[in-house]
């Protein structure tokens, strides 16, 4: 079994789980051509610091969204809550959920309802516009619309730009994937570790070159992707892949191709 939790300086880091999907892998890179099946992992992260307990991502929610039905499977051993459970925390101990971006995959638990009570909703305002200006049927366009919902009701935030969650928690916007995707930095004690979204959630992702026009800059996407992952090989960080089922934290290591790969993080 693949490491699934760390700790970094005061803050207690573990990938949790909302099960398996599987898909057309032309799904995920934007090219129907491609009918090869892929196998994706939804893999929220739970930080639990000295004084806050933080959602990194919200998997897929109760049941996968009437519009993707047709195109994805999804297995589960336990969804989202019931993994938070195992791990030792109820959903009303959650302070905090930052969401990466607004794809149904990721925002599920956080905004179909609220189903993690006391928590407030953390997202980039731009990534909320440019996922309300989808066409109809778009699966980000009716997550915007409950993201609006909750921003009217006071328990999501609209950032604008990079800035601190909560002490050991930091938010990056590292745009491509979508605009006003961001990535989070968990900072303490000198330590460090990554959090990637959909940047770079698996280790096909980890190949620079790999252009897919779900992105919705793929330049961008392509550009970030590089910086982040040469700081991540530089710095020797664990990062966590959001989509990768057998490696929750890799190590970002140079390929001789000049692409990157995670291999499993030894500490
Ligand atoms: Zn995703």
């Amino acid at each position: 079994m693949a490491r699934e939790s760390l700790r970094i300086g005061e803050v207690e880091l573990r990938a949790l789980e909302d099960g398996i999907f599987t898909t057309a892998a032309g799904n995920l890179l934007g090219d129907d051509s491609l009918r090869a099946r892929i196998r994706g992992a939804l893999q929220p992260v739970l930080a639990v610091t000295a004084e806050h307990i933080v959602l990194l991502d919200a998997g897929f929610g109760p049941e996968i969204p009437p519009g993707l039905k047709e195109s994805y499977t999804l297995r589960r051993e336990r969804s989202l809550p019931q993994s938070l459970r195992e791990a030792g925390y109820e959903p009303e101990d959650v302070t905090h959920i930052v969401l990466s971006h607004l794809d149904p995959d990721h925002a599920g638990w956080a905004l179909q309802e609220r189903h993690f009570p006391n928590a407030t909703v953390y997202l980039q305002r731009a990534a909320l516009e440019e996922a309300a200006g989808m066409p109809a049927g778009h699966p980000r366009r009716e997550v915007a619309a409950s993201a609006r919902h909750a921003a009217e009701e006071d328990w999501a935030v609209l950032l604008e730009g990079d800035v601190q969650i909560v002490p050991g928690v930091r938010v990056e916007v590292r745009p491509g994937h979508a605009a006003g995707h961001q990535i989070v930095w968990i900072e303490s004690g000198g330590e460090a570790a990554l959090f990637t979204g959909d940047l770079a959630p698996s280790n096909i992702f980890l190949n620079p070159d790999l252009i897919s026009s779900a992105d919705t800059d793929p330049e961008a996407a392509r550009r970030n992707r590089a910086e982040i992952l040469s700081e991540a090989e530089r710095r020797r960080l664990p990062v966590f892949l959001y989509h990768e089922p057998t490696l929750a934290v890799a190590r970002i290591l140079r390929t001789e191709k000049g692409g990157f790969k995670g291999v499993p993080f030894e500490g």
